[in-house]
């Protein structure tokens, strides 16, 4: 394996940029060298990185990002509608790629991120931090090692706030969205990934929608429940309408036993007795995905997050949407691998 830093190029300097990547590269100096940051308004770029990355060279296009022989690697954080044809050009490039969550829009766009990504020889992930938590990746453990029997259903509600002053709903792209589903896509991704980090592939979703304080005139409310071809079902509850975000658990039933997942512990009940597993809850995932993408690299393997994990996650979202517009059980469309 050889080393030495990654030489990294940002594309897209907004908020996810600054709190959520930002920390984590400078954390990972050793692995990351940010060399290029780049923003279509580039005095925001300029900005970001004088405070940040110094070192970096500024640009306004991904064209010029890639361009640039320097670059090895680059980390997209664009609104959800561009993201799909940006991952692309930078596979094509022939770049390693870290993009954000969701992969792409739809399916339909999700599709030419895969067939971009098959048999590219540079490491293309999805920075899709919810995988890399410890709180799930114990819960799939658990599971791996029989404790509970075969898992039978899950229960989750996540209880969200998303009030117009959140800096998040102000952004231009979520106040008038050109993508589909507004924060259920958004952020309802993350839901979809941990229910298929634990309960393997959807096969299909039937599901109820509102509106409950929308920030962006979309539904923000729903009410899912998932088929996975393992069998087991879930029911998943989402709002972005609650006064202040609620602590959540994640529930799984099993046939000999249950785990309960708070973001702090985790209780593992079994006839054999109650046993509890503490959990790391400040690790949020985002330099994990960053030490993973950076041993992907060097040691020439598949990242934790692939982008068909990616898209199985968006598909399973892209199937609540559809039944809560049809009023019917709705396909979630998997990856082919
Ligand atoms: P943001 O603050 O609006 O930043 C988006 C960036 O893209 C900004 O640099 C923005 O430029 C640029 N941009 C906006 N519209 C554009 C357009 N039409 N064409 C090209 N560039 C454009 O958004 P964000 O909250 O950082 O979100 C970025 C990505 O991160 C999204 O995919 C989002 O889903 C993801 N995200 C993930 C998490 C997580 O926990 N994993 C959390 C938040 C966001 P300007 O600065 O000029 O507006």
């Amino acid at each position: 394996m050889s080393d030495g830093p990654v030489r990294l190029a940002l594309v897209g300097t907004g908020i996810a940029a600054r709190i959520l990547h930002a920390p984590a590269l400078v954390a990972l100096g050793d692995r990351f060298e940010v060399v290029a940051v780049a923003n279509r308004t580039p005095e925001k770029a300029e900005a970001f990185r004088r405070e940040l990355f110094p070192g970096a060279r500024v640009y306004r296009t991904l064209d010029e990002v890639l361009a640039d022989p320097r670059v090895e690697a680059v980390d997209l954080l664009l609104p959800i509608a561009q993201t799909a044809a940006a991952a692309v050009a930078t596979i094509r490039a022939g770049k390693h790629l870290i993009t954000e969550k969701p992969v792409a829009a739809s399916t339909r766009e999700g599709e030419e991120v895969l067939a971009a990504a098959a048999g590219a020889k540079a490491v293309a992930a999805v920075a899709e931090n919810y995988r890399f938590q410890p709180r799930f990746r114990t819960v799939r453990a658990i599971l791996g090692a029989g404790d509970i029997g075969a898992p039978r259903l899950i229960t989750w509600s996540l209880l969200w706030s998303m009030t117009p002053e959140n800096p998040y709903a102000k952004t231009d792209w979520r106040a008038a969205p050109a993508f589909p589903g507004g924060f259920v896509l958004d952020g309802g991704v993350h839901a979809a990934a941990v229910l298929n980090l634990v309960a393997g592939p959807a096969r299909s979703a039937q599901a109820i929608a509102t509106r409950l304080h929308s920030v962006d005139g979309l539904d923000n409310t729903v009410s899912a429940g998932i088929e996975f071809a393992s069998g087991t079902i879930a029911h998943l509850l989402m709002t972005w309408g609650a006064r202040d975000k609620e602590p959540d658990m994640l529930r799984v039933f099993g046939d000999e036993g249950e785990i309960l997942a708070a973001s702090d512990r985790i209780e593992v009940r079994t006839p054999a007795g109650t046993r509890e597993h503490p959990i790391d809850s400040g690790a949020d995932g985002y330099r994990e995905e960053f030490e993973d993408f950076y041993e992907a690299i060097r040691a020439q393997r598949p990242p934790g997050v692939t982008i068909a994990d990616a898209f199985d996650d968006m598909a399973v979202i892209e199937a609540i949407l559809a039944s809560a517009a049809s009023g019917h059980r709705e396909p979630v469309r998997t990856a082919r691998r």
